[in-house]
This record gives C-alpha cells, structure tokens and sequence, in this order.
C-alpha cells in the first residue's frame, strides 16, 4: 500500500497537478495573510463580499445566543428548528417555488436531487463542463448519462431525440464553474418542452450575482419555476455562508425529503447559521449596488485584458479564465503573481479538460478598481 500510495503522489508531482493548500489568518477578503505576508487575492466564491459582512457576523453572534451551537440531529429527526424552517419559506418565495429544501453543502444537495429522481431506467442530459459533484451524484443514480459537448445544443437535441428511457432528466451549472460563461437556458428549456424532459439548473454561482435582485441565471434569461421546475442554488458563496438549497413544486420538495439520502442521513446546519442566511437573502435582494460594482470591476477586467492580448474565456461573471493549456505554464503564471503578492489560482486536471489549464481569477465587489489595475499590471508583467 505504502509503495502505490507513494507513486501516485509522485506522479501528480511530475504532471505538475499536484495540489496544496494555503493556510491564510483568518477572514475571507481581497487581502489574505499568509505567512505574515499581505497578499491581494482573486481566488473566492465571496462575490458580494458577504462572508465578512458585519450584520452577518451580528447576526450569527445573536442567533447562537439563542440557539447555541450544533443542531444536534438530522433534519427528519430532531434537528429541523424554525430558523432552518423560516429560512425555507423565504427562499422559496424569493425564487417563486412553492417550496425549498436546505442541504448542508451544495455537493449534497445535487447527489441527493439527482439519485431522488432518476434511476436505471432514466436517462441523464448533461453538459460535459457541469460541475463534479453532478458528475458524481448521475454516476450513483446508475442512470443513462449522456454527457453533451459544452453548451452544444444540436447535439443535445440529438441525443434526446435518441433516447427512449422512462424519464429523462437535463442537467446543467447555470454559470460554469471553471469558465464563467452561462448555459443556453432558453434552448435547453425548449428542448425540455420539446422531449417532455426535466430541467435542473445548479446555479451556484449565478445565485446572487445574476438578476436584477440577485434571483440568478434563471432569473436574468426571466425563465419562469414551470422552465426551470428544479432549481439548486448554493448559501456559501454570493451568500456568504455555507449550505444549499433545491427550489420546486411541494410535490418535488416532499419527493426529496423521502428520497434524497444525502438530506435524510445527515446533520442538520447548525441553526445559528441558518437564521444568519435569512439575513443574507435580505442583504442579497437589496445588494443591486455591489452587483452593479461587481460588473464594473469584471468590464474594467476585460477591457485591460483585451488590450494586452491575454487568452480571455467569453465571461460576463465574476469568473474571469485566462487559457493557458498546459499545467505547467498555468501554475509558473500563478508562481510568478504569488512572487509578487497576488493570489490568483492555476485549474488544472481533473478540474478541468486536458490542455485547458487556466488562471481562474474571481472579482468580489469588495475589490477596488486600483486592484483590478494591479493584477492587469502583474498579468502583462508575466504573461
Ligand atoms: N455546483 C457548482 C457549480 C459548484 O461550483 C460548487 C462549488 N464549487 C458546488 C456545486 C458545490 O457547492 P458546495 O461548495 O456548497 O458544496
């Protein structure tokens, strides 16, 4: 064992894919601590700068005077409290579903939908750049996965109109993770209608970031819960928290509380941190003015990147990919910015196709503009 687990470290050293972590001081922000050293970071999902935000931070000290700390069971136990309920209904309301569910993370949110719904004889539609943790939850539902070449419409519409199975259930990150470009949700909805197939959207990163009042991905494109009827959003990034929820019809929410194992076996989110998200859904509806800085600071981006000529990927979301192909070359780019204080991340495989290594860089509204014009400084510096 010692000798296979060995060589396989080695090996991800060699492809230059081997991963480390940073260890930082403490709070989430453009600029991190680490090693006592100062650096200006474009790495986190804090898009709205929420995760430091102080009346999430009053609110979370209060709310655990009142329900102190762990929730001490799963949902379906004792472990469901009014706060978690609240927050429910008002997701559920902000999204214009009937009902929502809480998950504890995002990757649990999609292996339980996805394995509540679809089984051996369904099939699943999904576009080759989703994200793992859906990648994961279609290969334990053991259904038909069909995996469509990135945002290829035709060749969705073809592989529908191939499949002959029970159900069949389309499945796409409504803002691609690694790329930040958006799904063709319109076409993917008519599609639906067209080949009476479902339609689920992780809108993980567009959630709070997209949409006038922050309603996302389904939102901007103004799709409504009948295109849309399974709609997952994530609480740990925009949102500034943690956890996750799935929006839907009452008949869909009541499916996943009797069939989504990853909602019925595990611990409920601590209360404290649910009553803290309700207060995040508010700053979220009424964050119009760090939405609209967040796209002034990602249209300054484009324009100081274009001009210097860098290998842009089409992005109007705080994800912003320059393309590199090769590993090594992402992470010397990477290396060279950490030299100087700036922290921008190197995606390489598994995360990413081959030769599609990148810098994934992500903008907070808390970014200013003389940061923005640092990192294009460093970038045509290195580049
Ligand atoms: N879906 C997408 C598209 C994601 O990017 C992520 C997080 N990286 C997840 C799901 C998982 O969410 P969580 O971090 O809450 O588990």
């Amino acid at each position: 064992m010692q000798t296979f687990l060995q060589q396989r470290l080695a090996q991800r050293e060699q492809a230059h894919l081997y991963r480390r972590r940073l260890v930082h001081a403490g709070v989430q922000s453009p600029l991190l601590t680490i090693e006592g050293r100062t650096y200006l970071a474009f790495c986190s999902n804090d898009y709205l700068g929420l995760a430091s935000h102080p009346d999430l931070i009053r609110c979370l000290q209060q709310a655990a005077n009142q329900y102190a700390v762990g929730a001490g069971a799963s949902h379906l136990i004792n472990g469901h409290t009014q706060a978690h309920h609240a927050l429910e209904e008002e997701l559920a309301a902000f999204t214009g579903r009937e009902r929502a569910l809480l998950f504890s993370t995002g990757y649990m949110a999609n292996m339980g939908t996805v394995t509540a719904l679809v089984e051996r004889q369904d099939a699943i539609f999904a576009d080759k750049l989703n994200h793992a943790s859906l990648v994961d939850a279609a290969q334990l539902s053991r259904a038909h996965h069909h995996r469509y070449a990135h945002n290829d419409m035709s060749m969705l519409a073809r592989l529908l109109s191939q499949t002959m199975t029970r159900h069949q259930l389309i499945v796409t990150d409504g803002v691609f993770s690694m790329d930040g470009d958006l799904a063709d949700l319109p076409q993917i909805v008519a599609l639906a209608k067209q080949h009476q197939a479902w339609v689920m959207v992780d809108d993980a990163h567009g959630f709070g970031v997209l949409g006038t009042t922050g309603g996302g991905t389904v939102a901007h494109y103004q799709l409504s819960a009948t295109d849309v009827p399974i709609l997952m959003g994530t609480l740990g990034k925009a949102f500034g928290v943690t956890g996750a929820f799935v929006a839907g019809s009452a008949l869909l929410i009541e499916n996943l509380i009797q069939y989504a194992r990853s909602y019925i076996y595990t611990t409920a989110l601590p209360p404290a941190l649910a009553e803290t998200l309700r207060t995040s859904l508010k700053l979220v509806q009424a964050g119009s003015e760090q939405r609209e800085k967040l796209q002034a600071l990602i249209q300054q981006f484009r324009r100081g990147a274009t001009q210097l000529g860098l290998p842009l990927l089409p992005s109007m979301t705080p994800i912003q990919g320059i393309l590199l192909g090769e590993a090594e070359k992402a992470l010397q780019l990477s290396q060279a910015l950490y030299q100087q204080g700036i922290l921008v991340t190197a995606i390489r495989p598994p995360t990413v196709p081959p030769h599609t290594a990148r810098l994934r860089i992500t903008f907070s509204a808390l970014h200013t503009p003389e940061q923005v014009d640092k990192l294009l400084l460093a970038l045509a510096q290195h580049y």
